[in-house]
């Protein structure tokens, strides 16, 4: 496997492959790897010659310094998982390489970043639209992959690859969870013992929602039945919407939709976490 923390030798070595019609799948993430990261490893070895995975914990999209002080950093394990794989290539550069000089380029996503995490960390989607364009420039990556774990982060990846012409088709990989439900997360690795077993009451919420709304119980009232099981378990909510996947606009009839995504962030002992189900 190559590790490049440099631009240029990776692009060079890219472009020996785009030479000979090689297709290039990229997986951009922040590290602290775990299985989920490993399955857009995987969808994109099936889809494509030469993947590169990015590791990068980027500044831009952390509206909270103590966040991003600390977002757990294992680069020597997460290297030794992406060997074991078999991932073609790690472009994990530092801030100096993707950030030359303090950027002063903003982005808004109008109404798809007025909610959720858009609402709740604010640049939040403007630091990450960056870095992902850095990424897909850097790159040109065939196919990029990213996880229905982060929705609202792919609907809005999908606008900025229109609105800005980036050649890339994107791919959205399915949640991968631990044994009792919870979303495989790399700040799961934050919570303590009596943490990780508070943490699960998102999952459950999320699926006691799913049925309460095929009964059909009202959206109003199956949001407060989530609210109450979050609190109760000890988990403060930050928000739970009932939302269209595509498009991300509140849903307020069930009945009419065919696709309906159940999203929820809550802070687990001071650790932010998220998760959603699709039906
Ligand atoms: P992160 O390192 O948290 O920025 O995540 C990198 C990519 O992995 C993003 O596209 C995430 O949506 C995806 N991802 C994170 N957790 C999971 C998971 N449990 N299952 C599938 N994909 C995930």
């Amino acid at each position: 496997m190559e590790v490049y923390k440099d631009i240029t030798p990776l692009q060079h070595y890219l472009n020996e492959h785009k030479f000979h019609g090689k297709k290039i799948g990229l997986v951009p993430t922040m590290g602290a790897l775990h299985e989920g990261h490993l399955s857009l490893v995987r969808a994109s070895q099936s889809d494509n010659d030469v993947t590169v995975c990015s590791i990068y914990v980027n500044p831009t999209q952390f509206n909270n310094d103590q966040d991003l002080a600390k977002y757990p950093r294992t680069l020597d394990d997460d290297l030794t998982m992406l060997r074991e794989v078999g991932c073609d290539a790690v472009f994990c550069p530092s801030d100096q390489v993707m950030y030359i000089e303090p950027s002063r380029t903003r982005l808004l996503f109008d109404r798809l970043d007025h909610i959720m995490e858009g609402k709740f960390r604010p640049g939040h989607f403007s630091g990450v639209g960056l870095v992902v364009s850095k990424l897909f420039n850097i790159v040109a990556p065939d196919r990029a992959y990213f996880g229905q774990k982060d929705l609202q982060q792919f609907v809005i990846i999908q606008q900025l690859v229109k609105d800005l012409s980036f050649n890339v088709e994107l791919k959205r990989v399915p949640i991968i969870r631990e044994n009792d439900g919870l979303a495989m997360s790399s700040r799961n690795r934050r919570l303590g013992k009596e943490g990780r077993g508070k943490a699960v009451i998102l999952y459950k919420a999320l699926t006691e929602a799913q049925k309460m709304l095929k009964v059909p119980v009202a959206i109003e009232q199956v949001k407060q039945e989530v609210r109450g099981m979050v609190e109760q378990a000890g988990v403060q909510l930050e928000y739970f919407e009932v939302i269209d996947p595509d498009t991300l606009t509140a849903v307020t009839n069930i009945s009419e939709k065919n696709n309906v995504a159940l999203c929820v962030a809550g802070y687990v002992d001071g650790v932010r976490l998220i998760d959603n189900v699709v039906f």
